[in-house]
């Protein structure tokens, strides 16, 4: 599987554009937003369509540009990318409006047009698994940092892409709505440390890192 990564938006966050050699289709994790404008054209030029959006969770830096790729490839593309996420973020995808004030204080610059909703058309539950691009998926529920965090793990790859669940030699924030430390710190060692020492993780800020890493070297959680 080839993994490109950009970093988009004001926040730095990781979009992770997957792809196989000699298949068309292609997923992204996450879509911060922007992410249409700037990717959308390399599909296009690539000859690839987009299969589905993994979203790690529902924080707007993550989700932000998903109406927008939805808007762009109703047309010629017959089949909409799947929107895959946990129903625990429901209203942060469907109802981002609600989170309208707090996201403006930290961007004084966002309007009112930077909340576009969007419809999740699967949901995703702790264990489930999916194919995509000829391998099996795993979804795992990492609640802590968002109620609704997933990791997505790809067995079949040794990857895992953790969103704002564990970061190279960190972990997502808890002081945000519905963010907790011991629910946190529980879920990356149910979740994460127990995958195998040699999976590689790719989170939603920052570079990646491996299962043996984290549990040998991050700071905030201990194995
Ligand atoms: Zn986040
Ligand atoms: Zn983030």
């Amino acid at each position: 599987m080839k993994i490109e990564r950009t970093e988009i938006g004001p926040f730095g966050t990781n979009c992770y554009l997957l792809t196989e050699d000699g298949r068309t289709d292609c997923v992204l994790v996450d879509a911060p937003p922007g992410a249409g404008t700037l990717l959308l054209p390399i599909l296009k030029k690539r000859g690839l369509s987009l299969a589905a959006i993994l979203l790690t969770h529902g924080h707007w830096d993550h989700n932000g540009g998903v109406a927008g790729i939805l808007a762009a490839t109703q047309e010629p593309q017959t089949t909409p990318p799947e929107i895959c996420a946990h129903p625990a973020d429901r209203d942060c995808h469907e109802h981002p409006e609600k989170f309208m004030a707090w996201y403006q204080a930290a961007i004084p610059d966002l309007g009112d047009d930077d909340f576009p909703a969007f419809k999740v058309s699967r949901w995703l539950s702790d264990g489930e698994t999916f194919p995509l691009l000829g391998k099996t998926w795993t979804a795992l529920h990492v609640p802590g940092h968002c109620p609704g965090s997933l990791a997505y793990y790809c067995a079949d790859e040794q990857k895992a892409w953790t969103g704002d669940a564990v970061f190279a030699g960190s972990i997502g924030r808890t002081d945000l709505p519905g963010g907790n430390f011991p629910t946190l710190e529980k879920a990356i060692r149910d979740k994460i440390y127990t995958l195998p020492d040699s999976v590689k993780l790719f989170p939603g800020h920052g570079p990646a890192t491996s299962v043996a890493e984290e549990k040998s070297s991050n700071p905030f959680v201990r194995p």
